[in-house]
């Protein structure tokens, strides 16, 4: 009874964390598109046609950024209740990094990364290829968010026995050793502020390491030697 005590005492913490920490996060992005929309509505005409529009584009960033809070909590939601289903289906792992990596290419070209790849002879394997994709594109894309213009961008696969991985390493701004453990914890985010203007939420990776556990799976983070990140899935 105890034990069982005790971890419902522990569920309940996280779950009032999580409330506090959804309220938090929401509270910002409302106080802004408040008070953007009340100045637009009193300065009526006193403002210039440009400067309405800066403050519309501010109302609009900010719902874009509570829509992605939104979708987030319900991707974790349906993991945690486990009803997110599963489309299995074999499928080559190697065309999966492929098409992962068209769909990134434009953005990483956009901020000046070179992204480059090494992979060759990748086996066919069993999974859901859409939530596995979705994993590969969250690690990278934060390869992307996290190095500054002009970084480098490498992405490697392999297997061993019945073991796929893929890394991707980057010479971005890093994640100090104390922090690492952290990075998967639901809205654990290293730099607020950064993390912010990126338009991340704290939750991407929690959903990544959920997804990729809930398979049998693993990922890790460390350091890339000579600066930077790697993150390592395995499935
Ligand atoms: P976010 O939505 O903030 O990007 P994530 O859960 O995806 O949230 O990542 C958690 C935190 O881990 C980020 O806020 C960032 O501080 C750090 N992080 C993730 N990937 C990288 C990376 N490649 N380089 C440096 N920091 C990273």
């Amino acid at each position: 009874y105890k034990r069982q005590g005790q971890a419902l005492q522990r569920v309940d913490g996280l779950r009032r964390e999580v409330i506090a920490n959804v309220s938090h996060e929401l509270r910002t992005p409302l106080t802004n598109v408040r008070s953007y929309a009340e100045t637009i509505r009193e300065a009526g005409d006193d403002l210039s046609r440009e400067t309405e529009n800066d403050f519309l584009d501010v109302v609009i960033s900010e719902t874009d950024r509570m829509t992605h809070i939104v979708q987030d909590l319900l991707t974790l939601s349906r993991l945690d209740s486990g009803r997110s289903e599963m489309n299995m289906a074999r499928f080559d792992f190697g065309a999966a990094i492929d098409s992962v990596l068209r769909s990134i290419e434009l953005e990483a070209r956009r901020h000046g990364h070179e992204l480059t790849h090494d992979y060759h002879d990748l086996p066919m394997i069993m999974g859901d290829r859409g939530r596995i994709e979705q994993v590969m594109l969250n690690v990278l894309s934060n390869a992307v968010k996290y190095t500054p213009d002009g970084g480098h961008i490498r992405v490697t696969a392999g297997s061993e026995g019945e073991t796929v991985w893929m890394e991707v390493a980057d010479d971005g701004i890093g994640i100090p050793e104390e922090d690492r453990p952290r990075v998967f914890d639901r809205f654990y985010r290293v730099d607020k502020m950064r993390s912010r203007a990126a338009g991340g939420t704290g939750l991407g990776l929690s959903i990544v390491a959920d997804t990729v556990r809930r398979r049998g799976g693993s990922i890790a983070v460390s350091a890339r030697a000579g600066g930077g990140t790697c993150f390592t899935v395995r499935l």
